[in-house]
C-alpha cells in the first residue's frame, strides 16, 4: 500500500496540539488503500509542546517527532520533515487547524489522478487582520510580478507532493528556503485546489510582523535578481533628473540675467543621490548577506531528537547529530 507522509511544523502550539491531533486521526480512520505516517516538527517550542508530542509518539506508531535544539522557523521546520519523510507523497499542514485536514482527501484524488503537486489556493481567510489580508495580497502580486518561475497567487504551504518532487526538493541545498516556491520551480504536473481557510484554532499567531516580512524579503530574493536590475533604473532616472537640472541652470545663464539660487538646488541633489545610492546598496547587501550564509554551507537545522522513526531515524537528515532513540 502507499505511504502518505503529513508533515506538521509546530512551534510553541500546545493550545492546539490536541485538537489537531484528534482532526488528524480521524482523517486518517477516513483513509482508504493507503498508509499514513503524520511526522511532527517541534521548532525549539518553549511550552509543552515537545512533552505533548512524545507522549502521542508513544502510544501510536505511526506518529514520528522530530525535535529541534532550537527555533529554525517555519520554512526549516517544514524542510526537515520533508527531509524524513518516506511517504510516496508528501502533504504540508500547519498545526493550527487553519489548513482543514479534510482537504487533504481532496489533495489525494487529484493526486491518484496523476498530478505532481496539488497545492491549495485560499479563497477565504476569515479572522486574519485586514492588515495581513492587503499586505499579503500585494505580496503575491509583487513576488509574481518580480520573479522569473511563475509562483501561484495566493497559495500557502498547504500542499501534497509527489515522490519525484520530493526528492528533487531534497536535493536543492539553500539555505534560504522558500519552500512555496521552490516548489513551482520544480515543474512537474501542478494543479491548484481552492479551499476556504478556517480560523486558528487557538493561541496566537506565531508570524509577527518582523518574521513575516523578513520571509517576504527571503521569498523575493530567493526568486529574482530583478531588484538588482532595479538599481540600475534608479542610477539612470536620477542621472536624467540631473541632465534636465543641467539644461534648466545653463539655459537660464545664457539667455537670462537670473541664475539659479545654489543652496537648495545643492541640497536636494545631494540628499536625493545619497538615497538612491543607499538603497542601491542595501539591495546589494541584502545578497551579498545571502551568497555569506551560502558559502558557511552550515547545516541548515540540528535535530536534538528523532522519535518514532525505525532504528536509527530517518533516512536523510540534513543535521549533523546522530539519532538518540
Ligand atoms: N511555525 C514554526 N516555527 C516558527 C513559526 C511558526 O514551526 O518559527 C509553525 C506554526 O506552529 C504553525 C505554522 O508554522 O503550525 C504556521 O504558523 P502560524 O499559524 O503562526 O502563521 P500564520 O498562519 O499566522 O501565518
Ligand atoms: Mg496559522
Amino acid at each position: 500500500m502507499p505511504l502518505l507522509s503529513i508533515v506538521i511544523p509546530c512551534y510553541n502550539e500546545e493550545d492546539v496540539i490536541g485538537e489537531t491531533m484528534k482532526r488528524l486521526k480521524t482523517f486518517c480512520s477516513e483513509l482508504v488503500n493507503l498508509n499514513v505516517e503524520l511526522i511532527f516538527v517541534d521548532d525549539g517550542s518553549r511550552d509543552c509542546t515537545r512533552e505533548l508530542l512524545k507522549n502521542y509518539a508513544s502510544e501510536d506508531t505511526r506518529i514520528r517527532v522530530i525535535g529541534f535544539a532550537r527555533n529554525f522557523g517555519h520554512q526549516i521546520a517544514v524542510t526537515a520533515g520533508i527531509d524524513a519523510a518516506s511517504g510516496d507523497a508528501v502533504v504540508l499542514i500547519d498545526a493550527d487547524l487553519q489548513d482543514p485536514p479534510e482537504v487533504i482527501h481532496q489533495m489525494i484524488a487529484r493526486w491518484r489522478e496523476g498530478y505532481d503537486v496539488v497545492y491549495g489556493t485560499r479563497t477565504e481567510r476569515p479572522g486574519e487582520s485586514v492588515f495581513k489580508l492587503v499586505t499579503a495580497r500585494a505580496f503575491y502580486r509583487i513576488l509574481n510580478w518580480l520573479s522569473d518561475v511563475s509562483i501561484p497567487l495566493d497559495t500557502g504551504d498547504f500542499r501534497l507532493m509527489s515522490r519525484p518532487v520530493v526528492d528533487t526538493l531534497r536535493a536543492m541545498p539553500e539555505c534560504d528556503r522558500f519552500v512555496r516556491g521552490m516548489a513551482s520551480w520544480v515543474g512537474f504536473k501542478q494543479i491548484n485546489l481552492p479551499y476556504k481557510r478556517a480560523e486558528r484554532f487557538a493561541g496566537e499567531s506565531k508570524y509577527p510582523l518582523s518574521k513575516m516580512l523578513r520571509f517576504a524579503i527571503d521569498g523575493i530574493l530567493s526568486f529574482s535578481t530583478k531588484p538588482l536590475q532595479m538599481s540600475v533604473v534608479f542610477g539612470m532616472i536620477s542621472a536624467l533628473l540631473a541632465l534636465i537640472g543641467i539644461l534648466y541652470a545653463l539655459g537660464l545663464r545664457i539667455f537670462t540675467n537670473i541664475w539659479v539660487e545654489g543652496w537648495t538646488a545643492l541640497m536636494i541633489t545631494v540628499l536625493f543621490l545619497g538615497g538612491v545610492q543607499l538603497i542601491c546598496f542595501g539591495i546589494l547587501g541584502e545578497y551579498i548577506g545571502r551568497i555569506y550564509n551560502e558559502v558557511k554551507n552550515r547545516p541548515l537545522y540540528v535535530v536534538q531528537e528523532y522519535l518514532g522513526f525505525s532504528q536509527a531515524g530517518p533516512k536523510m537528515s540534513r543535521s549533523p547529530v546522530v539519532n538518540k532513540k
